[in-house]
């Protein structure tokens, strides 16, 4: 077995406030895999990537980015790492090519001019090198702090929330970015709270919420595990109680009995919908509208956090 490029062990941190915002993280992430960590606002992801980069100290715990000591070697440990930050915070007045440049001299290597021209062009920023990153849009900033995080050729790159509110161009040309980097054997890292990023993305997906790490796992065997759709049947007449006839369905009511919900397992051979249509109109129930969704996070959460306490 290889050793993993990034090892976290038993990694807490209360900030000064008193917020408890990570529990005893353990976490190994091996070389050239996609891993994100799903979890909902506040749940402490951004605190642990900032912790991995040396940006936040943890309160206990250890780290070790490709066998550096990443708490007490963190300039070490840094050097290997692109971190895209979910806050815009660069400096407006410089242009983007210099930012590059000085970003990748920070970590101390020598300059590249052919891979940071390749970056920019990769990121469809090569044309505008010369501009000063405030004369650019948003969607344009965010891809100077890519292009600034890939300056150094890391072998990880962190993206915090790489999506969120970014147009579809952007989206589009990161995913492209990120598969061709993991060719090329980079690690990714990136953090959300969209479920079908998780999804569409990584080899392995951790879900974490209220700092603590419940599960980590290949996406598959996570989606198998975690995904739940649900069917709003709205009904003609509202309904007192949920007919015993139907105890063949997850069912409930909702909105006053005007709503009957049905939830079921996404890969489960179990979710007859056919079955359960035949039976409303057997029995009579009339509807008029059907609707599905897929759980949001927070259904999946509590599922988690019930199974563990089982
Ligand atoms: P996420 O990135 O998953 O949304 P964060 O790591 O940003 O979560 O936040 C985790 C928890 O820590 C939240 O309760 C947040 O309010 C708190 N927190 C984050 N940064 C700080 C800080 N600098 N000082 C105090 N509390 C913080
Ligand atoms: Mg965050």
């Amino acid at each position: 077995m290889t050793e993993p490029i990034l090892s976290v062990r038993g990694v807490s941190k209360t900030y000064a406030s008193g917020v408890r915002a990570l529990h005893a993280v353990d976490l190994d992430i091996d070389k050239g895999e996609i891993f994100a960590l799903l979890g909902p606002n506040g749940a402490g992801k951004t605190t642990l990537i900032s912790i991995i980069c040396g940006i936040v100290t943890p309160s206990t715990g250890t780290i070790t980015v490709g066998g550096h000591d990443a708490i007490h070697a963190p300039a070490r440990a840094r050097r290997q790492i692109g971190l895209v930050p979910q806050e815009l915070a660069t400096d407006m007045f410089e242009t983007v090519l210099s930012t590059c440049r000085f970003s990748r001299g920070l970590f101390g290597y020598p300059p590249h001019a052919g891979h940071i021209d390749q970056v920019l062009k990769d990121l469809s920023l090569y044309d505008r090198r010369n501009a000063r990153i405030m004369e650019l849009s948003g969607g344009m900033k965010r891809r100077v702090l890519i292009a600034k995080a890939l300056a150094h050729e890391p072998d990880i790159l962190f993206l915090d929330e790489p999506t969120a509110g970014v147009d579809v161009a952007l989206r589009r040309d990161m995913w492209q970015l990120v598969h061709r980097l993991r060719a090329q054997g980079t690690t990714i890292i990136l953090t959300t709270h969209y479920i079908e990023e998780a999804e569409e993305m990584a080899d392995r997906v951790g879900v974490i919420a209220g700092g603590k790490l419940l599960v980590v796992d290949e996406k598959a065997a996570l989606m198998k595990k975690l995904g739940k759709r649900k069917l709003d049947i709205a009904l003609s007449e509202a309904l007192v109680a949920v007919p015993a006839a139907l105890g063949d369905w997850r069912l409930s009511l909702e909105d006053d009995g005007r709503i009957l919900r049905y939830v079921f397992d996404t890969q489960s051979d179990r979710n007859d919908i056919p079955g359960l249509m035949q039976k409303l109109v057997e029995m009579k129930i009339g509807f008029k509208d059907l609707e599905t969704s897929t759980s949001s996070l927070e259904d999946i959460f509590v599922d988690l956090v019930g199974e563990g306490a089982k």
